[in-house]
Formats: structure tokens, C-alpha cells, sequence
């Protein structure tokens, strides 16, 4: 990986370790991702009691497991940090534009250790229950490692892409191969060399590993079952007159990140609809965007999510884009998405369609001859079979809710999330669900998250529950719960604000529609990160409104 200087000193560590976990803690944090790490932060700095609990070795969070070849940042990593401390802006240097997954543990790392959070994260550690019980007022948390824990805060810093959607193929335990989850990947890596490869997907992790796994591999088999759009990352090293200039001008960015409808200070917002501009004006905007890099392509209209027709101008340029750069006519066509753009999340990429000029590079349309079952020699579709030694699984992850159901959690009266949540999340602003009293989910449904740069929506959650927490302790109450007409009338308006996006009608994990079985809904909040907070803060200037507080 690439490391230039990072880090050149420590500061601000104020807080004494005292965390056994047979006394009752002030608040157990699930999860030591960026959301855990900076909720452990706060909490100590109130003077808490808290300890997290972390099913990886390290922390990181989806980071920790997704080390698949190619994975790295797609939003650019100047953004992707946390703002919450000058001393860590000026602290940290990234070395490029999209720093790699191992950058970024690094940077996890770093932020841990500075400011001496380690002491307070038990890992190896996953949790498997949390109950409320209603007469002490206390979550009772237990894991798989045999810990019980007890804590007045419940906080869910679990992740929004974590649960990873793992194979359901008939006869995969006949595959004589080695397989393995990009949301999974062994630490030691994989060994491509020589070796025929399946890799089944063609979303941002797919997009990501295919042009490195191409370069090892001795063959390398893509399945792909619905085109998605791509844009160049346009990469690179970042100059260290780039890097002063972003270091002294963060008040700036975050400022404009916060009034950024993605949270994003570096992505200029188009200003006018797709159809008021001529087509040479539209032609120059796109190749501007599409020569810069990043996700800034799918911002140069205000239309783009919300008016087909302008959809189509964008798509249409990315096609073309498609067709100019693959060779193969038949393979550029099958790459060229059908779907809405924007619809399922676009993908950020180095090289994915030039990959597809390599001689040891083939795709498969599993979209008009589906997958059957996995045989011992590799994959049998309807089409014929695909003999391979290792099959990469890139399908995703059952986002924003699956994290959450996977542990028992249970509120007032034994009631259970997951079947509160049957029909889809219930939450008032993605915060809190009625039941389920002094619990927390950061970037939980219902709120911004994945539809923002991640790090804002995450540090406007964990700022927000530490000053709710305040709050509570400040009036001497106990609990906090959402109340059932807030959070029902939150739950409606989710959707309803959703439906005027295009992104509504689209098969994606937005509305579940990966996941078999899962009742569609649109998980996040569309409606912006600005509006989004003001929102909040109105709850919190009328005497946290739509909660009860007792
Ligand atoms: P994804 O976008 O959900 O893509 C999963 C892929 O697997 C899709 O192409 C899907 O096809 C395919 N698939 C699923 N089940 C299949 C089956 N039974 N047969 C054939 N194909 C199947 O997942 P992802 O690529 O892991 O990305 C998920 C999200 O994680 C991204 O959208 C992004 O938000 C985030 N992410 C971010 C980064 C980053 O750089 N920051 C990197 C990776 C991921 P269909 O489209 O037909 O369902």
C-alpha cells in the first residue's frame, strides 16, 4: 500500500480507563467502525462509562472486512476523514486522491490511538442479544464471547453496508474451488496467479476488484446480471501544495459540506435542470465532470435523480463512454446498463471498462441466462458451464436493516426489532424506534447515511445523540423512547419524499430489492442532509419533540 507521512504526533487523551463489565456501563457502543470509534470519543470526553464491543480484531468496521483487492474510498479521502478535530485535519496526510482500504485502517488506527480509545474496545467480540429490561432501565447486552453486559445506552454504531448478502447458490458446497466474499476478505489475501477466477457482480466492490484481480489472475470470468453505470475515479497521488491549500481551507468545505444535499464539500452542485441546457452545453459539462473523476458526474443537473428525461442525457454520455472504450462491440453492449442512472449506486472506478480489452478477460450476461447452481468445477448457468479454481462473490449487502436484525434485539414487553421492523424499519429520523427506550442506531434507516458522504451523517448522529444524552442526564430523566405518531409520521415521510426520486422504482439495496424476501422499502432518508438536519435540531429546540422523555 502506499504510506507517505500520516501522522506526526499525539494529542488530547483525557480520560482514565475503569471499564469492568460486570458494573453497569453509562453506554455499550455495538460496532467499532468510524461510527463507534467517534461515539466512543464523545461519550468518554462527557465523562461517561462506556466500552465498545467489536466482532473484528481491529477496528474499521465494513474497512476491517472488506480488504478485496481494489477496494478503496469512492468518495475523495480529503472529505472522507472526520472534521471533528483540527489538530487530526492538519495530523493526518492521505497520500491520494482515494486512498486504499489499508490507508484507511491506517487512518481508523491512527484516530484510535491518538486520542487513547483502544483500552475501551473489547474485540473479537460480537453481540449476540440486547434486551431492555424495563425495571432496572437497563440494557442487558450479551455476545458470543460469553459477555454480559449491562448499560443504560444502547448504541447501535453497526453500519450501513456490513451484513454482507452471502450465496444462496444450489451446490455450493460441491465447488471444489476456493470461494470468497469481497465483504469478507481474508486478511492473508488470495493468490490469483495462474488461477481461473469467477468473480459474480458488477456492483462498486466488483468494480473495484475486477481490473486488479485481471492483472493477476490467469483468467478472470465476470458475471454480470445488471449493468450499472461507472465513472473514472481519476486517481492519484495527491501534490503537497493540494493538500495545504485543502488543510487550510477545511472551514470552508465543511462549511459547504453542510449545505451540501450529499454532505459532499468537494462536488460542485449543478445549479440548473439537464433540459435547460443546449446538447453542446450538456456535452461539455458531462466531459468536464467525466475528465475530472468521481462522483461529481452524477451532480451536473439538479435533474438527474428526478426527471427521466434528463436521466437519459447523462446515461446516454456514459454509454457512449462505454462504447469508445471497449473494443468488443458485443461485450460494450452487454456492459451498457439499461437501468436508470443513479438508480442502483454509481460505481467509482480505475479501469473496469479497460479491463475488458484484456485477452484473459470474459463477461457473462447472467442477466438472460441466469446463474443455476455452482457444480464442482465452477458455475453452470443456462447458458453452459464456466469451469473455474476460485469464484469471488461481490453481491453486497443487505443494507441499512441487516446489521441490526442479525442481533436479538429486544425492547419494552420482549418485543422484538426484527419483527417490529418485519414489514420494513420503523424509525423516527433514523435515530430511534418506539419500544425500544435510551437506543441509538447511527446512520440508522430512516436517515441520510449512504445517501451522503457517510463520515457527515455519521458525526451529525453521534453529535446529536451526545448532546441528547446530556440533555437527559442535564434534567435528571431516565429514558428517552420516540413516540408512535413521530415515528410513524417520520416512517410515511421517508417514503413519501422518496417517491419523487427515480431511485424509488429501481431493483437496488435502496428499497431491499437484493436481499430475497425482503419487504421493499426505501430505506434511507432522500431528502437531503441539510433539510434533514434542520429537522433534528427543530426536535431538539422544541424540547425534543416527538420523544418521550421520562
Ligand atoms: P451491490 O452494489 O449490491 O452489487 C452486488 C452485485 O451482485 C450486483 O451486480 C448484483 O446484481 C450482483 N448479484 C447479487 N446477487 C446475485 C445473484 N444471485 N446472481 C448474480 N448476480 C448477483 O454490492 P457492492 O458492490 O458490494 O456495493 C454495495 C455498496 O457498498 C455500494 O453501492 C457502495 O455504496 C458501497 N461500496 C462502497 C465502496 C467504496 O469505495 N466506498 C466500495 C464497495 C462498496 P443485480 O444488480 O442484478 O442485483
Amino acid at each position: 500500500m502506499t504510506t507517505s507521512a500520516h501522522s506526526t504526533s499525539t494529542f488530547t487523551t483525557a480520560h482514565s480507563k475503569d471499564n469492568n463489565h460486570s458494573d453497569t456501563l453509562d453506554a455499550l457502543i455495538v460496532g467499532a467502525g468510524f461510527a463507534g470509534i467517534y461515539m466512543l470519543y464523545k461519550l468518554l470526553n462527557l465523562g461517561l462509562k462506556v466500552q465498545v464491543i467489536e466482532e473484528g480484531s481491529g477496528v474499521g468496521g465494513t474497512w476491517y472486512w472488506n480488504r478485496y483487492p481494489g477496494a478503496r474510498c469512492d468518495v475523495e479521502s480529503m472529505e472522507y476523514s472526520y472534521s471533528f478535530s483540527k489538530e487530526l485535519l492538519q495530523d493526518w496526510t492521505w497520500s491520494h486522491r482515494y486512498s486504499t482500504q489499508a490507508e484507511i485502517m491506517e487512518y481508523a488506527n491512527h484516530v484510535v490511538d491518538t486520542f487513547g480509545l483502544r483500552p475501551y474496545i473489547k474485540f473479537n467480540t460480537k453481540a449476540r442479544s440486547a434486551h431492555y429490561d424495563e425495571a432496572r432501565k437497563e440494557w442487558e447486552i450479551k455476545t458470543d464471547a460469553g459477555d454480559l453486559y449491562r448499560a443504560h445506552y444502547n448504541i447501535m454504531a453497526t453500519g450501513t453496508l456490513s451484513s454482507v448478502n452471502r450465496p444462496r447458490f444450489e451446490g455450493l458446497d460441491s465447488f471444489k474451488g476456493e470461494w470468497y466474499l469481497t465483504g469478507r476478505w481474508p486478511k492473508e489475501g488470495v493468490d490469483f496467479s495462474g488461477k481461473r477466477v469467477g468473480i459474480i457482480g458488477t456492483g462498486s466492490s466488483a468494480v473495484q476488484a475486477t481490473p486488479v484481480i485481471a492483472e493477476q489472475a490467469g483468467h478472470l470470468t465476470v458475471f454480470q446480471r445488471t449493468a450499472n453505470y461507472s465513472i473514472p475515479a481519476r486517481n492519484e497521488p495527491l501534490g503537497a501544495e493540494e493538500i495545504d491549500d485543502i488543510k487550510a481551507n477545511y472551514p470552508g468545505i465543511w462549511a459547504r459540506a453542510t449545505k451540501s444535499r450529499v454532505g459532499m464539500g468537494f462536488i460542485e452542485l449543478g445549479t440548473k435542470g439537464a433540459l435547460e441546457a443546449t446538447p453542446e452545453e450538456r456535452e461539455l459539462e458531462f466531459s468536464k465532470r467525466w475528465a475530472k473523476g468521481g462522483a461529481g458526474f452524477g451532480a451536473a443537473y439538479t435533474d438527474i435523480l428526478s426527471n427521466e428525461a434528463a436521466n437519459e442525457t447523462a446515461a446516454e454520455y456514459v454509454k457512449a463512454k462505454i462504447r469508445e472504450i471497449v473494443r468488443d462491440p458485443i461485450t460494450a453492449k452487454i456492459l451498457s446498463p439499461e437501468i436508470t442512472l443513479g438508480c442502483k449506486r454509481m460505481c467509482i472506478d480505475s479501469g473496469y471498462y479497460e479491463a475488458f480489452n484484456r485477452d484473459n478477460v470474459d463477461l457473462v450476461d447472467v442477466g438472460s441466462a441466469p446463474i443455476q447452481r455452482l457444480v464442482a468445477d465452477g458455475i453452470q448457468t443456462t447458458d453452459g458451464e464456466y469451469q473455474l479454481d476460485i469464484i469471488v462473490f461481490a453481491m453486497g449487502f443487505d443494507a441499512l436493516t441487516g446489521a441490526l436484525n442479525a442481533i436479538d434485539i429486544r425492547g419494552r414487553s420482549g418485543m422484538a426489532l426484527r419483527d417490529k421492523w418485519a414489514d420494513g424499519p420503523r424509525t423516527y429520523l433514523g435515530l430511534a424506534s418506539e419500544g425500544f427506550p435510551n437506543m441509538f442506531t447511527i446512520t440508522g434507516p430512516g436517515s441520510p447515511s449512504v445517501l451522503s458522504n457517510v463520515l457527515r451523517s455519521i458525526e451529525h448522529h453521534v453529535d446529536w445523540i451526545t448532546d441528547c444524552i446530556t440533555f437527559i442526564k442535564n434534567s435528571e430523566c431516565s429514558e428517552i423512547e420516540a413516540n408512535f405518531t413521530a415515528e410513524d409520521e417520520w416512517t410515511q415521510h421517508v417514503e413519501d419524499v422518496a417517491k419523487d426520486t427515480l431511485r424509488y422504482k429501481c431493483d437496488s439495496w435502496y428499497v431491499g430489492a437484493n436481499i430475497p424476501g425482503k419487504k421493499r422499502v426505501f430505506l434511507p432518508y432522500s431528502g437531503g442532509l441539510p433539510v434533514y438536519r434542520e429537522k433534528c435540531q427543530d426536535v431538539v429546540s422544541k424540547g425534543y419533540e416527538g420523544f418521550v422523555v421520562s
